[in-house]
């Protein structure tokens, strides 16, 4: 028998750690610069785009908008002024007027699917004044263009479901958990009842908060952001021009009391913040999208073609409607490959991407239905918090264990 036996507490890591990386407050935040190595020597995205190429070239098209997509922007557009207009001026009964309110809302989340996502990425015209054009207005459906940008064009679609980096899976810290890479806690054991509820907050937060945020941010993800002066104007300036549209001119042309108006502004919010959100996590966070993280050397194994099929899933991709309403973000597999493409192309080259995938033995995750991949996210919830919590609590956290010292 040992003369003195003592317990002590130590505190272990519950996880093998890949990449080199800090844990505060529930998030994983990455300290270095993220390279996609080719170690499979993947020759895909060279054969996909060759092939996608091939398509315009022999049928004679244009990567950018045609008569479609000139026609469905005016519908958006025509839609979003007309429900702004029937609301201003209208004078309905209140029950007309909130639902007004809702549509306004999705359609302003529609604007910014088919129109400006579009034009952001430069997709929508060869002519750099048409993109400006179709940009400025994300202003007026209360998005900044230049901090959507940075946050989209630069690092999700570069860095797309890396912890650390891509701030779209960081969407409510502490309360949902998109990703293996973060701890888990009690609340999230339920998170795939609220989650629904907290998108539907998502434009309330975008309008007031988010853009603010990310602008004063020193980084975005691990992107240093440095910002021309004039951006520091325009951001201040049009979201001002917003308020004013949205809040200041209701407030004095409509004939309502201010807990209508309040009941309509935020039913409007949170319509366009339900479409919004369900839509971008629909195309992420289903089942069979990974969470990849960087090894010590801050490296991907993975080629980023390889790597955007593995992070990415479409939905609904035959249906016309989804097609039209979604502006091709419920085939998000073809626009991460295909950014600069617009998307009223994306069903034409959604087969020779699903080929090509399949020919190098690669993922293409997609779901039927949008029914399907609401199912499929809802279950992607329960299991990143209500099951991670019940199998290891203490995932990505340092637990005590019980030592028994010998003296
Ligand atoms: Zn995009």
């Amino acid at each position: 028998m040992p003369a003195q036996c003592e317990f002590k507490l130590w505190y272990i890591s519950q996880t093998i750690i890949r990449g080199k990386r800090n844990i505060s407050k529930g998030k994983v935040l990455m300290t270095k610069k993220v390279k996609f190595k080719n170690i499979s020597k993947s020759t895909f995205y060279a054969t996909v785009r060759k092939r996608v190429d091939t398509h315009f070239i022999d049928n004679k098209l244009s990567i950018h908008a045609n008569g479609a997509m000139w026609f469905k922007t005016l519908f958006f557009l025509v839609g979003l002024v007309s429900l702004y207009l029937l609301l201003l001026l209208g004078n309905f009964s209140f029950p007309a007027m909130t639902l007004l309110a809702v549509l306004l809302g999705a359609f302003g989340a529609f604007v910014g699917f088919n129109v400006c996502h579009d034009a952001i990425h430069k997709a929508y015209s060869a002519n750099a004044k048409v993109n400006a054009t179709f940009s400025f207005i994300f202003n007026l459906i209360g998005a900044s263009p230049y901090v959507w940008n940075i946050c989209h064009n630069v690092v999700h679609h570069t860095y797309t479901n890396i912890a650390g980096h891509d701030e779209d899976i960081d969407v409510a810290p502490g309360l949902i958990r998109f990703s293996d890479a973060e701890t888990v806690n009690k609340v999230q054991r339920y998170q795939h009842y609220y989650a629904f509820l907290l998108y539907s907050f998502a434009m309330l937060s975008w309008v007031f908060r988010k853009d603010y945020k990310k602008f004063f941010q020193k980084k975005i993800g691990e992107h240093v952001t440095s910002h021309p002066r004039i951006e520091y104007f325009n951001l201040f300036f049009y979201k001002a021009i917003y308020y004013f549209l949205f809040i200041a001119l209701p407030l004095l042309v409509m004939n309502v009391t201010w807990w209508q108006f309040m009941i309509g502004f935020l039913v409007m919010q949170f319509a366009q913040g339900l479409v919004l959100g369900l839509v971008f996590q629909l195309a992420h966070v289903v089942e069979g999208t990974s969470f990849p993280l960087p090894d010590t050397n801050g490296d991907i194994e993975e080629a980023w073609a390889v790597h955007q099929l593995a992070t990415t899933a479409n939905f609904a991709g035959d249906s016309l409607l989804a097609g039209f309403l979604c502006g091709g973000l419920n085939r998000q597999i073809e626009h991460h490959l295909f950014p600069k493409i617009c998307h009223i192309h994306y069903p034409a080259i959604g087969a020779i991407v699903k080929q090509t995938a399949a020919e190098f033995n690669l993922p293409y995750i997609e779901s039927p239905t949008f029914g399907a991949a609401l199912v499929s996210h809802y279950k992607m919830l329960r299991k990143l918090g209500k099951e991670t919590y019940i199998e290891n609590r203490y995932i990505n956290r340092p637990v005590p264990v019980l030592v028994l010292a010998i003296k």
